[in-house]
């Protein structure tokens, strides 16, 4: 009974109340129904019904990624420090990277993407043009030390991706590569039955330009993003260009630049915070007692604010988020980083609303008046914009925007040649002489998409998972004594060896009402009761996203599942 799972011999727990830390739905549901139990914070252990949904994801990208010529390799979770060193991201990066040393003393780190290692790879295996193009991925553990690990898989410090990187010789060969991709993951997350969005993208501590994120629209997620009614634009809030930049440009003098050790920089601010103001610290607005005030972290918004609090203590320290700053155009304008450089642009309280002031990691201890987005800086390439109110016009066609949040679940970037320039990439070029190679690099959150999924198609019964997903795609319940049972295993080995996968509830000394909780929590789409009608050889067959019943014999249910 190859496909036949029974509730009496599998280890599935359910639990009648809410974990007490869980905030989300999917953190609570997963919990409840015994998919995933927390090991430690943001670490979890997959039970079985949670790996089954877990290799259900993986098998849907495994396929399409083989479908665009992908070819599956593993790489290793500990890594040696050096080629991290290499790129930059060894410092970069800060406490994001779980960091170990071996018994030498030796360097090493967890995983957070491989970019580096992959780029060495391909140095050691292509030495000429012909061996590209190349796609290479993996499904691999990957390890961040985030700051807030919450919300159940949504948001691990150990979680499994799906990292693919493409390797080739030309421009137009990585806008290939990159086009592939959007069409892969666009077949993967219909597959999978999410409801998502492709926005437009920063780049973040990957460098690069062309960037797209894939969004799964829930009020659990934690980006928001723009979406036009009216035209295809939509955006991450933090890629928003033209909304931010003022209206009229026109009106802002040239740009002029301050000597100003006095307002915050990030080393006076970081002075200022009682923070000290090494290399890592660099562009974060956070709210110390409440009033918005900048201090720096390395790559994105992330801090490890327990550890800034320390520092601050006994002043409150918050995150800042984008509704901090609606309806205060005063605070902030913006955020735009050329080449990845973060600029941040600050209206300080203490000069004329409206006017930006620029505080950044651009240059040191200087400020600048009446920037404006687009004229002093290059917005397109990495613009990270936090005031957006809906209804704000929409920088493609005008119309009013709306505001969403939303769950990352894929990000693929257009990275060129940064990699292969850290470790010099050639290949040797049609000519005889040596090409620099230019790099992708794509992402999907594979844990998170159980995450997802679980916040997108629950009910306040449970899980409520689409078929290509489910643990099972039957769900049979015994609701009665022996002759129900006997009929409901009858069933499962027939649907069994028909291919059909079940999950058959032949528990002894469970009452039925507990069974019928336990299938609506757990989700598979279709329930089969085997009750009171066995005798007569009727059973009920319920849908478990419409709760649609119907009874019919044994017979017809069998051929209508098989
Ligand atoms: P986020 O903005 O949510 O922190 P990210 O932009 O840092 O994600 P990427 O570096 O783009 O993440 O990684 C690729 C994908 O891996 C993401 O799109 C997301 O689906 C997934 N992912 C990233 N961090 C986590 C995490 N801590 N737990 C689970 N999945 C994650
Ligand atoms: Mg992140
Ligand atoms: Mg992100
Ligand atoms: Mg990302």
């Amino acid at each position: 009974m190859a496909h036949v799972q029974r509730m009496s011999t599998t280890m599935i727990k359910t639990l009648r109340d809410d974990p007490a830390d869980a905030e989300t739905a999917s953190h609570k549901l997963l919990v409840r129904a015994g998919y995933v139990r927390r090991t430690s914070a943001g670490v979890w252990t997959w039970l079985p019904l949670g790996k089954k949904v877990l290799d259900n994801v993986s098998r849907v990208v495994r396929e399409e990624m083989d479908a665009i010529g992908g070819q599956e390799v593993l790489l290793p979770a500990l890594l040696p420090k050096e080629p991290y060193e290499a790129s930059g991201r060894w410092e970069e990066y800060g406490d994001l990277l779980f960091r170990l040393k071996d018994r030498k003393g030796a360097d090493y780190l967890l995983g957070p993407t491989h970019e580096e290692i992959f780029t060495l790879t391909v140095k050691d295996q292509c030495t000429s043009y012909k061996d590209l193009p190349v796609i290479l991925y993996q499904i691999q553990t990957k390890y961040r030390d985030e700051a807030r690990p919450r919300s159940g898989v949504l948001r691990g410090r150990e979680f499994q991706m799906k990292d693919s990187y493409s390797f080739d010789t030309t421009d137009e060969g990585l806008a290939e590569s990159y086009r592939l991709h959007r069409e892969a993951y666009t077949r993967i997350f219909e597959r999978l039955g999410l409801d998502y969005r492709v926005v437009s993208a920063v780049s973040g501590a990957m460098g690069g330009s062309a960037s797209e994120e894939f969004l799964a629209p829930a009020g659990a997620g934690e980006d928001t993003f723009v979406d036009c009614p009216a035209c295809d634009y939509a955006a991450n809030t933090e890629a928003v260009t033209a909304v931010v930049a003022p209206a009229d440009p026109s009106g802002h003098g040239p740009v002029e630049e301050l000597d100003t050790p006095d307002t915050p920089t990030i080393e006076t601010l970081a002075a200022h915070l009682g923070v000290p103001a090494s290399a890592t610290l660099k562009n974060l607005l956070v709210k110390v007692d409440g009033e918005i005030t900048a201090v720096g972290v390395p790559g994105d918004r992330e801090v490890d604010l327990g550890k800034l609090g320390e520092h601050l203590a006994p002043a409150v320290v918050e995150l800042v988020t984008a509704e901090d700053f609606v309806g205060r155009p005063d605070l902030v304008r913006g955020y735009v980083g050329p080449q990845g450089l973060g600029v941040r642009y600050i209206a300080d309280p203490r000069v004329a609303p409206g006017t930006a002031w620029v505080t950044g990691a651009n240059k040191a201890d200087t400020h600048a008046r009446n920037v404006v987005c687009g004229r002093d800086f290059e917005v397109d390439q990495y613009l990270d914009v936090v005031v957006v109110e809906p209804g704000d016009p929409c920088p493609r066609c005008g119309a009013g925007l709306e505001i969403g949040r939303a769950i990352e679940i894929g990000h693929i970037f257009q990275l060129g040649r940064k990699y292969a320039d850290a470790f010099g990439l050639d290949v040797l070029g049609q000519q005889g002489k040596p090409v620099r190679v230019t790099m992708g690099s794509y992402g999907i959150g594979v844990s998170r998409a159980v995450a997802a999924l679980a916040e997108q198609t629950h009910d306040e019964s449970g899980l409520c998972w689409p078929r290509e997903v489910a643990p099972a795609d039957v769900h049979i319940v015994a609701a009665g004594k022996a002759v129900q049972t006997e009929l409901a295993l009858e069933l499962a080995e027939k649907l069994g060896a028909a291919g059909v996968r079940v999950l058959v509830d032949d528990r002894a000394g469970v009452s039925p009402g507990v069974k019928f909780t336990d299938a609506e929590l757990i989700g598979v789409p279709t329930i089969l009761v085997v009750g009171r009608g066995a005798a007569s050889g009727v059973v009920e067959l319920k849908d478990r996203r419409t709760g649609t019943r119907e009874e019919l014999p044994v017979d017809e249910a069998l051929t209508l599942l098989a």
